[in-house]
């Protein structure tokens, strides 16, 4: 019988502290289709953006992780969250260089850089080079790709 070939990543935990190893996560996008909310579906999957300061966390202030709406692979820290005052929620950094990917979007007759989620492939939004020290990046994100998780512990180092 032949054996299933698994690709694994090696994502950071934000609660336990630890990289671990992690299957990715190939779907068909029919099947994303079912299985999400349609708005969730049309950012993560189709790349869709949604209206600004409409989003469920442009706003949102408390402590814990962003997560990835589709895998709840930790995608960003509240820590590292700012108001950009463009009306998404806006980060300085991913919570682990390693928790997001990249690829570069010329779409709309624009150069930007496409951030995903890298266990899910899920759209997440862009990063811009116009941020706040100390990082100067902007990574301008989609609510509807996130999902908060309170973390009452202390950040893990
Ligand atoms: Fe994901």
């Amino acid at each position: 019988m032949k054996e299933r070939s698994v690709s694994k990543i090696r994502i950071f935990n934000a609660f336990t502290g630890q990289q671990e190893s992690v299957e990715i996560i190939n779907k068909p996008t029919a099947q994303w289709k079912r299985e999400l909310d349609s708005e969730v579906y049309e950012v993560t999957e189709e790349k869709a953006t949604e209206r600004p300061f409409t989003g469920e966390y442009n706003d949102h202030k408390g402590r814990g992780v962003f997560v990835c709406a589709r895998c709840g692979t930790h995608l960003f820290s509240s820590e590292d969250k700012f108001n950009s005052g463009t009306g998404w929620p806006s980060f300085i950094c991913p919570i682990r260089s390693g928790n997001v990917a990249y690829k570069d979007d010329k779409s709309w007759n624009m150069e930007r850089t496409e951030v995903l989620c890298p266990r899910c492939g899920a759209h997440l939004g862009h990063v811009f080079n116009d941020g706040p020290p100390p990082t100067g990046k902007r990574y301008c994100i989609n609510s509807a790709s996130l999902k908060f998780v309170e973390q009452p512990i202390e950040k893990a180092p």
